[in-house]
């Protein structure tokens, strides 16, 4: 019989306690117990699931092989550094940290100790994304739009680094070349921090990525469009629905073809192609801690490691240091 994981998670407030409900239901996991600096609230959750509460990081750390990190960003840096230097695994929810030294040392840390990070971009495993993985992706464009309603809950936190870092490490990894300029603009509504920002990123290979994201809108909207050669994406992360719109030389009376693109220069047409793969209804969070368990068994590898977090949160930092700029002027 396999040996189980044991997991435990630090900091059990809003996102910590789903990261809690999942543990407590991945085959091969021990759910080992939780620990926050709100002992209240530990004890809360430690009875409902009916797993240990820990005294202090130190106590949890004698019993896991891994800890999930889901304490305020701020945190992060410390909490981790003590996780790794006792040989444990950690996933740490996105950003990484607050800073991209921080990240270093924890990265420079983790390969010390031979030690795992995995970064929560949940995103990259939302279940309307994957069908992508089929597809010979080139993007020459990509806009993103990550809209939502104003709520206090994250509004310390720019929105560049609570929302925009989404979709950084996305078109990070939707385009893998090297950033080659960042323009960046932000708006403050409703906080002292910015609350709507746009960047326009440009990279070595010639594409361009442009992120929209705010927290004062009226409906909630996570868009993704990608154009390439011969090819239009657009994803909707809210309601599940990919759609690929694809151009080929064809036989007009092709019935998979939805329309005749007519190319009047040489007189040949080309057909436009429409598919719409079935979106599986998977638990993005729940995938991200079943592929941290298996990376810890070596089955697999994370699919948003140390470098990819501290990647994301780097371009995040800047985009956000050029609207500062701004705003000084
Ligand atoms: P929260 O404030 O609801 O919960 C944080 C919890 O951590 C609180 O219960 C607090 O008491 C506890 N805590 C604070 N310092 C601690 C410490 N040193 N040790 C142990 N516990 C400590 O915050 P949240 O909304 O759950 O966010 C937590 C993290 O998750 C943040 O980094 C945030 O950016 C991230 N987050 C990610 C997503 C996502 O989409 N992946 C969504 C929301 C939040």
């Amino acid at each position: 019989m396999k040996q189980k994981t044991k997991i435990a998670v630090i900091g059990v407030g809003h996102l910590g306690k789903h990261h809690v409900e999942h543990l407590s239901n991945i085959k091969n996991v021990t759910l080992a117990g939780v620990y926050d600096i709100d002992r209240a609230r530990a004890e809360g959750i430690s009875k409902t699931f009916k797993i240990d509460c820990f005294n202090s990081i130190q106590d949890l750390l004698k019993n896991v092989d891994a800890v999930s990190i889901v304490t305020p960003t701020k945190n992060h840096k410390d909490v981790a550094e003590l996780c790794i230097k006792a040989g444990k695994h950690v996933f740490i929810e996105k950003p990484i940290t607050e800073t991209v030294e921080e990240a270093d040392t924890l990265i420079g840390l983790s390969k010390e100790h031979n030690t795992i990070i995995q970064v929560g971009h949940i995103e990259r495993l939302n279940p309307a994304l994957l069908p992508l993985e089929g597809y010979e992706l080139n993007p020459k464009f990509v806009e993103v739009q990550r809209l939502a309603p104003y709520m206090i809950r994250g509004s310390d936190i720019p929105v560049v680094l609570d929302l925009m870092i989404h979709d950084i490490d996305l078109i990070l990894t939707l385009i893998p070349s090297p950033v080659k300029h960042i323009e960046s603009t932000g708006v403050s509504i409703m906080t002292n921090s910015v609350d709507i920002a746009n960047a326009r990123i440009t990279f070595e290979n010639g594409a361009t990525a442009n992120l929209t994201s705010s927290r004062v809108a009226k409906d909630r909207v996570r868009k993704l469009k990608i154009f390439q050669e011969d090819l239009y994406i657009t994803v909707d992360f809210l309601i599940g629905l990919t759609e690929i719109y694809r151009a080929m030389d064809a036989d007009q009376n092709d019935p998979n073809a939805i329309m005749t693109a007519p190319l009047e220069s040489n007189g040949k047409h080309r057909q436009i192609f429409y598919e719409k793969p079935k979106i599986a209804k998977t638990d993005a969070l729940k995938m991200e801690l079943i592929n941290f368990v298996k990376s810890i068994k070596g089955e697999e590898s994370p699919v948003v490691d140390g470098p990819a977090g501290r990647n994301a949160l780097k371009i995040a930092i800047e985009i956000q240091n050029k609207i500062l700029e701004d705003f000084k002027k």
